[in-house]
């Protein structure tokens, strides 16, 4: 918004070069800047009743000037006197600095006068005054936060100075017809109110529209910068044999739910597009990611090209490896699996078949992206727990093939918009629905001084051939966080649990370790599992049933809906306790809201709510823009409507004069980067 006045500084009267540079060191090089800098609160200028006026930073009197304004010098200052009744009572007024109140300024008006006073010698040190209007005490008072130095009144009075002599040429981005949709004021006007509102309904209506605005703009760069790509992704659209798809998609043991078909269509809609796709596809735990993702294989096989898919782990990989065989154990198409652990003389042969074009598909962990590895011809990567990776890994799988696909995959619901406002540059596809006949886990909030009854419920889990997962959050005591230690609590379950096979896993071993842990209780050689949070990607045991959570509080709760998503795999019923506080505690009734809701997406709104979206976007992800005004969390409805307008607006060719010339650098660097 800053660049709506590209206007220097010192076209504002009284701004030198002292002034100005105050102004530089806290950011504000235009009238634009400065006019974008809005209130942080409003005062006004209700007067101080009389039996509140004491030593105090600020009070606010109608008053009548009983004295002339007469200018001093002491010590090479100026400084205007002059003397005020109000409630009886005379008081001294002093200004330095601003002679030319002895000008505007007579005995026998009337006045507001407001500043600071000091009870002593009955003197104000003033900050503002005007001739007193009736309506002007229920106005607003603009109160900023300041360059260094800087006194409120000054500052307001430049803001006021901006406005009257530019407001005029303010820009108007939102278009007329969306304008008289939404009833929204023009932004000059908003601008004008949002500084110097008159009444609440001002300031009601500058807010709805600045925020509107904020985000139309921001949504409008993305669709810029989505078309750019795709008109500098121009490609060969694949393609798609409809037949061949058609009869695995009859052969697969169950049918597609209505939000997986639509992601199947969305996908199939970009490998048909003449632009590459860059999607991300976010589901819930269990949502059923692995057969969408097997519909983009097999796509892009009937296309006559390879396809891989990366997982984060080992055990992940086998685990798509599995999977995606049965799925395609109707088809023809061939499928291998590289990891670290494949086997030297395997490992060649594996290369060679791929790179004559045999494999049709590859699935395996970082491995893939290793240079050895070469594709005849890749068409399509798909990146499981996509967060897992870094950046430079995703590309260089990517990288492999000419034209490739991508398809990436994530088990954190965040809401759509947020999802698709963090990650610009890519489509975001949803599943947001489980398959039919699932049985919902059952969940309990619990404290530690419940420890028996959990020990005795998970006995009698474990007497009937299920498993148990206990997870804490830390693997070493820590007197200051008094969190659960995993060993610790290992060690007491072995003592308590005598008869029972139980291991632990956490951070400290290395992956290999980790995959023959995970192996062995997969394989049912363990029955209870103690760990860190290191099991918190996607690996399926069915046969486990309970999943304890020691200290739940200090997770994030769509941390603890995918922890809890570890359960819940097979046919029993399964049951996830959380280990909290208890009490009274606000942590206790976060913790709550995991006993009324198994939906990710719900939770993760919860989160939103109560944690901010931090917890969504390590510090290292972090691509949430931030706002003046608008709030990403309470303001999504708003965020929804800016952001279809700003797509249709550029995807339909319906670019404003001022709105092109916004998006005119980025369009230029755009093009530089081709
Ligand atoms: P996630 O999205 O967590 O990766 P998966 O792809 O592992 O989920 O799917 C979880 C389980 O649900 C798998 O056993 C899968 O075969 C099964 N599944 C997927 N889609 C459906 C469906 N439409 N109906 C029934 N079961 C399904
Ligand atoms: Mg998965």
């Amino acid at each position: 918004m800053e660049e709506m006045l590209a206007i220097p500084l010192e076209q504002l009267r009284g701004v030198g070069p002292k002034t100005q540079q105050r102004l530089n060191e806290a950011g504000f090089f235009t009238v634009g800047s400065l006019l974008s800098h809005f209130p942080y609160r409003y005062g006004d200028y209700t007067p101080t009743p009389i039996e509140q006026i004491q030593d105090a930073e600020k009070i606010t009197l109608i008053a009548e000037i009983v004295s002339a304004p007469i200018i001093s010098r002491p010590r090479s200052k100026i400084l205007v006197k002059f003397n005020v009744q109000a409630y009886g009572i005379v008081f001294n007024v002093q200004a330095f600095g601003r002679p030319y109140l002895a000008k505007q300024f007579s005995s026998g008006q009337q006045v507001l006068v407001t500043g600071k006073y000091t009870a002593k010698n009955q003197s104000i040190a003033l900050d503002e005054i005007k001739i007193y209007q009736v309506e002007q005490i229920n106005e607003f008072v603009p109160v900023y936060s300041l360059p260094h130095g800087m006194k409120q009144s000054y500052f307001r009075e430049l803001i006021e100075q901006a406005l009257g002599l530019y407001s005029q040429q303010l820009p108007e981005y939102i278009p007329q017809d969306l304008r008289e949709r939404y009833k929204l004021c023009t932004f000059a006007q908003a601008i004008v109110w949002i500084h110097f509102p008159k009444t609440h309904q001002h300031l009601k209506h500058a807010v709805r529209e600045l925020k509107y605005v904020e985000f139309f703009l921001f949504e409008l760069k993305l669709a810029a910068k989505s078309q750019c790509q795709k008109q500098n992704t121009y490609t060969q659209p694949k393609r798609l044999d409809m037949n061949q798809i058609d009869k695995f998609s009859a052969e697969l043991p169950f049918t597609l739910t209505s939000a997986q078909e639509k992601v199947v269509r969305e996908i199939f809609a970009d490998l048909q597009a003449p632009w590459l796709m860059n999607r991300l596809l976010q589901g819930d735990v269990g949502s059923g990611k692995t057969v969408v993702a097997a519909f983009a294989m097999l796509a892009t096989a009937t296309s006559r090209q390879q396809s891989a898919l990366m997982a984060p782990t080992e055990i992940l990989a086998q685990q798509h490896f599995q999977s995606l065989q049965q799925f395609f154990s109707s088809t023809q198409l061939k499928l291998a699996l590289l990891t670290g652990s494949t086997r030297v003389k395997q490992r060649r042969e594996l290369l060679n078949s791929l790179k004559i074009g045999e494999i049709d598909i590859l699935i395996g962990t970082h491995a893939l992206i290793e240079d050895p590895v070469l594709f005849a011809k890749l068409g399509c990567v798909i990146v499981d727990e996509q967060h897992r990776f870094g950046v430079k890994q995703r590309q260089k799988l990517r990288l492999k093939g000419e034209a490739v696909d991508v398809l990436y995959m994530s088990a954190t619901p965040i809401p759509r918009t947020l999802a698709m406002t963090a990650w610009g540059d890519m489509d975001v596809s949803v599943i947001d629905q489980l398959p039919a006949g699932r049985k919902p886990i059952t969940t309990k909030v619990v404290t530690k001084k419940q420890w028996n009854e959990m020990v005795g419920f998970v006995e009698r889990e474990l007497a009937n051939g299920r498993q148990a997962y206990i997870v804490c959050p830390l693997i070493e005591e820590s007197e200051t966080l008094d969190v659960q230690n995993a060993m610790e609590l290992h060690s007491t379950l072995v003592q308590t649990l005598t008869n029972r096979r139980i291991g632990l896993m956490h951070g400290r071993l290395i992956p290999t370790e980790k995959d023959e842990v995970m192996e062995s209780f997969k394989a049912h050689e363990l029955d209870v599992l103690v760990s860190t949070t290191v099991i918190e990607v996607g690996v399926n045991v069915p046969n486990a049933t309970v999943m304890i959570i020691y200290d739940a509080n200090r997770f994030g709760l769509s941390q603890l809906h995918q922890l809890r998503g570890r359960v819940g795999r097979g046919d029993h019923q399964s049951y996830c306790l959380l280990v909290g506080p208890g009490g009274q505690s606000e942590s206790h009734e976060r913790l709550k809201v995991m006993e009324k809701t198994t939906d990710g997406f719900e939770i993760a709104q919860y989160d939103l709510e109560f944690r901010g979206p931090g917890d969504f976007f390590g510090a290292k992800q972090s691509g949430l823009p931030t706002f003046k005004l608008a709030n990403l969390i309470e303001d999504q409805v708003i965020l929804n409507y800016a952001r279809s307008d700003a797509y249709a607006i550029v995807y339909e060719q319906r670019l404003t004069k001022v709105l092109q010339m916004y998006l005119e650098p980025l369009l230029k660097a755009h093009q530089q980067n081709d």
